[in-house]
């Protein structure tokens, strides 16, 4: 693949992705039915199930985990900037589209490509607890541990990775190497 030439290592080949997002998306659905989740019936109490993708990056990992969930679910969309510091918005982080306004009492699961500061992630949890769902649960496909610079622990982690930046699977430079099937490191 052509664009292979531009990375300097693979760090997670194609089948051991799909590997772990099956095997997240199986662990994630037991833990919706522990919850009390009725999986069958979305009309039952609580039992609205709502997934939330972070765009862009969360594109690829979002299309492959939903197919692994035999569940009646809902997908949303946010799409958000975040800026490597903290000086342009007070938590680094801009919301570009709204989110949802209908979460009370839903089970939601936030959806990211990578948690690297926490910064996205912290300030969605936040958002999305004033509306006060059922349960809310955070799954990053990548980790780089050591990073987070806020305390947050993802429920769901795909792969811990070193802190090297990757491309790939939803993961771009500049717009670029998202469908590579899977994770690798940028030559520099
Ligand atoms: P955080 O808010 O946790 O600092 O950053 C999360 C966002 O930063 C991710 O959603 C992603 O867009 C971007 N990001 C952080 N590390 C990497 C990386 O190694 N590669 C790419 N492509 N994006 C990254
Ligand atoms: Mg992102």
């Amino acid at each position: 693949m052509a664009l292979q030439r531009d990375f300097s290592t693979i760090l997670i080949e194609r089948d051991r992705v799909a590997q772990r997002v099956h095997e997240l998306g199986h662990q994630i659905t037991r833990d919706l039915r522990e919850a009390g989740v009725n999986l069958d019936d979305p009309q039952a109490a609580n039992s609205r199930v709502v997934i939330i993708a972070v765009l862009t990056g969360a594109m690829v990992f979002v299309a492959d985990l939903i197919r692994e969930m035999p569940v009646k679910l809902h997908i949303e969309l946010v799409a958000v900037s975040s800026y490597p510091g903290t000086s342009v918005e007070s938590k680094g982080v801009k919301m570009k589209t709204a989110l949802p306004s209908d979460l009370g009492g839903a089970h939601v699961l936030l959806i990211d490509d990578i948690l690297d500061s926490g910064q996205t992630l912290h300030t969605l949890v936040d958002l999305i607890g004033r509306q006060h769902p059922a349960s809310l649960r955070t799954c990053v496909l990548l980790r780089k541990p050591g990073k987070a610079k806020i305390d947050i622990k993802p429920d769901y982690v795909g792969f811990d990775i070193p802190d090297e930046f990757v491309v790939g699977y939803g993961l771009d430079f500049d717009g670029l190497y998202r469908n590579f099937p899977g994770i690798a490191v940028l030559r520099r």
